[in-house]
C-alpha cells in the first residue's frame, strides 16, 4: 500500500441535477477522479451521450482517462460505458467480481481490459476498491487516501452507507474522512434511521458530505442542516479539492 497520501480532484459528470445551466442531467450518477498520474472515471451514469456531452463541456477528455471503475451493474452506473469505450477502449475497468460472463466479454471485445474485484484492494497508489460488498446486489466503493483525509465515493450504496464507511475506515485506520460522494440510498428508509446514519458518520469523524443520486431529499436535507457549510450538492459541474 502506498504510504504517501495522493491529492487531485473530482468533477461530478452525471446526476439528475446540476450546479450550472447547460449541462445534460438525467437519472444516474457518475465523476471523475483525477490525481496526478492518474484519471479514474467512477461509474458512467444512465446514457453515454448525457455523460460524453457533459464531459466535452467541463473538459474532461475521455483519452485522459486511464481506468473506469464501475460500482455495480446498475444501468444508471454503466449505462453510458459502451459509448465511453467507443471513445477510449485503452482503458482499464475494474468491475464486480460477481459481474456476469457476457458482460465481462462485451468489456473486452472493445480492448478493455477488465479487472475482476472481489476483495479489498489497492487499484493505483492510494487508490482503493473496498471490494465487492452486499447480498442481492453486489458493490464495490472507492477510497483514497488523500492529502485532506480519506474519500470515499460511493455508486447506490446497496450495501449500505455506513458499511461502506466502515470498510473506509477499516481500510485507513489512523487517517481522518474527510469526504463521503455519491448515492447513500436512502430514498425510502424512515427519518429516524438516516437520523442514526448521520450520528454515526459525525462518530466516524466525516468531515464532508455529499449524499446525492438515490439518497432521498429526506436524508439530503437532514445532512445538509447538521453538516451546514460541509455539505456539498453535489450536482453535475461539483468540483472538489483533496
Ligand atoms: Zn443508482
Ligand atoms: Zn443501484
Amino acid at each position: 500500500m502506498a504510504k504517501e497520501p495522493v491529492s487531485g480532484e473530482l468533477v461530478v459528470l452525471f446526476n439528475h441535477y446540476a450546479e450550472k445551466p447547460g449541462l445534460g442531467t438525467d437519472w444516474g450518477f457518475s465523476a471523475v477522479v483525477r490525481l496526478g498520474d492518474e484519471t479514474i472515471l467512477f461509474d458512467t451514469g444512465k446514457e453515454g451521450d448525457i455523460l460524453l456531452d457533459n464531459m466535452r463541456k467541463l473538459g474532461v477528455f475521455p483519452r485522459e482517462i486511464d481506468a473506469v471503475f464501475i460500482s455495480h451493474i446498475h444501468y444508471d452506473h454503466i449505462g453510458g460505458l459502451e459509448d465511453f469505450l467507443r471513445e477510449n477502449s485503452n482503458v482499464r475497468v475494474f468491475v464486480p467480481a460477481s459481474f456476469p460472463r457476457q458482460v465481462v466479454e462485451k468489456i473486452e471485445a472493445t480492448g478493455a481490459e477488465c479487472v475482476r474485484i472481489a476483495a479489498p484492494m489497492e487499484i493505483f497508489p492510494g487508490v482503493w476498491s473496498t471490494g465487492e460488498m452486499g447480498g442481492a446486489i453486489m458493490e464495490q466503493a472507492m477510497v483514497i487516501n488523500a492529502d485532506s483525509g480519506v474519500v470515499v465515493i460511493t455508486g447506490c450504496a446497496h450495501p449500505g452507507i455506513v458499511s461502506i464507511v466502515e470498510r473506509a475506515h477499516a481500510i485507513f485506520p489512523s487517517r481522518p474522512i474527510y469526504l463521503v460522494i455519491g448515492g447513500f440510498h436512502l430514498l425510502a428508509t424512515p427519518l429516524t434511521d438516516i437520523s442514526r446514519i448521520v450520528e454515526r458518520f459525525e462518530q466516524l469523524g466525516v468531515k464532508k458530505v455529499s449524499p446525492t443520486h438515490c439518497s432521498g431529499d429526506q436524508a439530503r436535507n437532514l445532512f445538509r442542516k447538521r453538516y451546514g457549510g460541509n455539505y456539498i450538492s453535489g450536482g453535475v459541474g461539483t468540483v472538489i479539492k483533496f
